[in-house]
């Protein structure tokens, strides 16, 4: 982003006369500024008064008790401990913000939650218990995924085999430009590349595969959603072999930025264009406000129909739009809502997925409005159409979400491509799957729980000789289990792991 330097200092009105202030009050080294002009940065205006530092967060949309985004880089804190504070109204009240931790990061990659956090004299509060040992650090509501880590994802995903344009996208993964425009602090926002791509095993023909939509990033603060989703990519693409199975039965469509201009820009949930409008407004085939008369979502819109139609005539049997929430702090579920009604919590993803998981719940999706999930199910056919919230919770890390997206993955291995002799669900069928008959040999289960190894006809409730005969008829196909030698690491991963062990330690010390 090209910034004025007038820009700038309209957006930072205290930047100068805080600084003064703060001189005056502190060691004469810890003059603390703030900036979060930067990819994904977002902050209205602060103030400082000794080591207290006044936030005020941005004002574009937000919603009714929806939390917003701020994202900035502190600077002159090295031995200063700083108290922030930002109002209560600034994420639809004291019961939304009580329930959250901000987060902060000494090299703007990896997040801990502060030591203290609060609601006192009308403001919410957050500190540590120690001063940094550091003069720059950097602060975000929640975990950030800027539009360049988007970028840098898809440059590796264009990389794997398993990866190949839409028939949308160039050779570059790019469906086309986000519109730009001028933000809330009045910053010109250029276009961006927006992306699109297929993930399947190239080698095995299209016809008979099932079609998977996967979407992220349409409400720019939602972050956790891209999070989890990079989980399910980083699954799908990886030498597993339940992703080698799956990658053979199953066409996954990725979307994975909607709202490129409101990530890079800082938005909570808006768009550019239409700062004062939830974006997953508008996404019917009929009103007349919908996606093919906005800008913002014209780009996204048009390629999925295009994508998809020409691949299947239309039909994607699976739609999924990853979005992010904060819950109760004692309660931190994760949800999606789904149509009951339609079958979707009898779908064989969604009951494999909830076997993956222990803090997923379904929630009826009382939405007939024209939601992105509402699109897949109009506009792409998608039989099982779904909006994915990922909850903030302190104790949760980036490895949580990549795990919960992992999950995902595997699930849809369990719904569409693991075989019945694959008892063990591991992708292959060999000794794993004789072990199971074997343990359970000659006693009952439940019936048809081919999990226990009833596998025979329909399921008979009982492990015997039909069950067996299954395994021994399947024996050796699937994805064999990487060998041994694949599972030692390689030097430059070792010494990538003790980097990340000193950097836990450095973090625990403080
Ligand atoms: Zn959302």
């Amino acid at each position: 982003m090209q910034l004025s330097f007038r820009a700038v200092r309209s957006a930072w009105p205290c930047m100068i006369a805080c600084a003064a202030i703060a001189t005056s009050t502190l060691p004469a080294h810890a003059v603390i500024t703030l900036d979060a002009d930067f990819d994904h940065g977002s902050l209205q205006s602060f103030s400082t008064a000794g080591s207290t530092v006044n936030l005020a967060g941005r004002d574009n949309f937000y919603g009714s008790n929806q939390w917003r985004w701020v994202y900035f880089k502190a600077s002159g804190v090295n031995g200063v401990n700083p108290n922030f504070k930002i109002s209560t109204n600034f994420a639809g009240g004291s019961g939304a913000i009580a329930n959250h931790n901000f987060r902060y990061s000494l090299d703007n990659e990896n997040w801990v939650p502060f030591d203290n956090h609060g609601i006192s004299g009308g403001s919410f509060q957050f500190s540590n218990n120690n001063a940094f040992a550091q003069d720059d650090v950097w602060i975000a509501h929640s975990i950030p995924y800027s539009y360049g880590r988007v970028a840098d994802q898809v440059a590796q995903y264009k990389l794997s085999p398993f990866v190949s344009p839409t028939i949308s996208s160039d050779a570059n993964l790019v469906i086309g430009q986000s519109p730009g425009g001028v933000d809330d602090l009045g910053r010109t926002i250029a276009p961006r590349d927006m992306w699109g791509f297929k993930l399947t095993d190239n080698a095995v023909p299209s016809a008979g595969k099932t079609q998977v939509v996967l979407t992220s990033g349409l409400h720019a603060n939602e972050v956790l959603g891209n999070h989890t989703l990079e989980g399910t990519i980083d699954f799908l693409l990886s030498n597993d072999p339940r992703a080698t199975e799956l990658r053979k039965t199953t066409e996954f469509f990725v979307y994975p930025l909607l709202n490129p201009d409101g990530r890079f820009a800082g938005n909570n949930r808006a768009t550019i264009q239409n700062p004062n409008q939830d974006p997953n407004c508008c996404w019917s085939p009929t009103a007349s406000s919908n996606w093919q008369n906005k800008p913002d979502l014209k780009v996204s819109g048009e390629a999925m129909m295009a994508d998809l139609q020409t691949a299947t005539g239309g039909e994607a049997e699976y739609f999924i739009d990853y979005h992010s929430t904060i819950s109760n702090l004692a309660d931190p579920d994760d949800f999606m809502f789904l149509h009951p009604e339609k079958g979707h919590t009898a779908d064989p993803f969604w009951t494999n997925f909830l076997k993956e998981t222990s803090t997923v719940f379904s929630l009826q999706s009382t939405s007939t409005g024209p939601t992105s999930a509402n699109f897949g199910e109009i506009e792409l056919g998608a039989a099982f159409d779904a909006t994915f919230e990922t909850a903030f919770h302190p104790t949760r890390g980036v490895d949580y979400y990549e795990e919960l997206g992992k999950d995902v993955g595997v699930a849809f291995f369990k719904a569409l491509a693991r075989i019945k002799a694959d008892v063990n669900a591991d992708g292959f069928v060999g000794i794993g799957d004789l072990n199971v008959i074997l343990a359970n040999w000659n006693t009952n289960v439940a019936i048809g729980d081919i999990d226990q190894g009833d596998i025979a006809g329909s399921g008979d409730g009982f492990i015997g000789i039909e069950d067996l005969n299954i395994v021994l008829g399947s024996w050796n196909t699937g994805t064999p289990p990487p060998s041994i030698e694949s599972l030692i690491p390689e030097p430059t991963t070792l010494s990538l792991l003790t980097l990340g062990t000193l950097a836990t330690l450095r973090r625990q010390r403080r």
